[in-house]
């Protein structure tokens, strides 16, 4: 019980990216870039596994961006026509492909990724892939022209490519839905149904990551003007609940998520965000825990895994490091005092 894992992703080497930056620009190219991201999925399996951690990933060290590393893979997305949109409600302006035509796999995206990663743990190996309607909300349109139906189609192709990832060994596939915090009616009328198709078929434990975003400026404003609890997850934890999905990923570190929320996910497993990624400093164990404890007053613990608030790859590699130490000696001291 209690066992650990991380919402995805990890700081790169500053050999590979430019640190600290989203949408970071490669440090290097072709033949070397491909080693490089190797050799990064390697470092990011080894600290995991140093510190602790459970349920490992590669901490997307191949993809410059958790949605367009995905959307660089498929027909019908043209990088080359890329404009400046809001996204998330306009929250914040990012570069982002249109959607010219059909969408189509080129191939396998992450075949290769998940392959690598598995062959070097033995850990439980999850692999993150953006949402539907997290995808939808991070590109412009051109051709569907409709959001449900361009979701529904992004879920189709997510589908394909996870039942491929699932037989290399995958053990979770995690859906990235962060637009589920902002877009609840969409969530209501067609979000759910395009995480299942997104998942039909599957074996593998499934898990959807819904958070209020990384810990940069435009993020932390907008939580400033959320008033003195959020109260997002109200309106889609019952959704999911009722969901096929296994397992929910949220933050509750240093957020205004008030706990008893968790409650509505009765049935599933809850990855329960226990580490802060919008702060440099470093949890210690003891806080950690503190936060393990709450949570438990609303979920059992053999359906709580303490988490990560979200990704980690905006953060200083030694804060990363620091913090992955912290959560795994965090949930230590909880699972001691439970079975003691
Ligand atoms: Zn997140």
């Amino acid at each position: 019980m209690l066992r650990t894992t991380i919402a995805g992703s990890l700081p790169k080497p500053s050999w590979l990216a430019t640190p600290r930056t989203l949408w970071a620009p490669w440090s290097l190219a072709g033949a070397a870039l491909a080693e490089g991201k190797r050799d990064a999925v390697l470092a990011a399996l080894k600290e995991q596994e140093a510190a602790g951690i459970d349920v490992v990933t590669d901490g997307e060290q191949s993809r410059q961006h958790f949605v367009h590393g995905f959307l660089e893979g498929i027909e019908g997305v043209d990088f080359a026509r890329r404009v400046t949109i809001g996204i998330r409600a306009d929250r914040y302006k990012a570069e982002v492909p249109t959607v010219t035509g059909p969408l189509r796999r080129k191939g396998s995206i992450h075949g290769e990724e998940v392959g690598f990663a598995r062959a070097h743990t033995t850990k439980p190996f999850k692999f993150t892939i953006p949402g539907p309607m997290t995808i939808v909300d991070t590109l412009a349109d051109e051709h569907y022209r409709d959001r449900r139906r361009l979701a529904l189609e992004f879920a189709r192709v997510i589908n394909e490519e996870a039942l491929e990832l699932e037989a290399l060994g995958l053990d979770v596939l995690q859906l990235d839905e962060p637009a589920f915090n902002v877009y609840m009616d969409d969530v209501a009328a067609w979000g759910i149904e395009a995480l299942h198709r997104a998942t039909e078929g599957l074996r593998c434990r499934t898990a959807v990551h819904i958070c209020y975003g990384y810990g940069i400026k435009a993020n932390v404003e907008w939580k400033a003007t959320l008033g003195g609890e959020w109260r997002q997850y109200e309106r889609t934890f019952p959704l999911l609940a009722a969901s096929r999905i296994d397992q929910v990923s949220l933050e509750c570190a240093n957020s205004r998520v008030p706990l008893e929320l968790l409650s509505l996910l009765l049935g599933k497993d809850v990855l329960v965000g226990a580490v802060d990624v919008a702060t440099d400093a470093v949890e210690t164990p003891e806080q950690v825990a503190a936060v393990i404890r709450r949570a438990l007053a609303f979920v059992p613990a053999e359906r709580l895994y303490p988490c990560t608030n979200c990704g980690m790859v905006p953060l200083a590699r030694e804060v990363a490091r620091g913090k992955l130490r912290a959560l795994a000696a965090g949930a230590a001291i909880v699972r001691r005092e439970l079975t003691r």
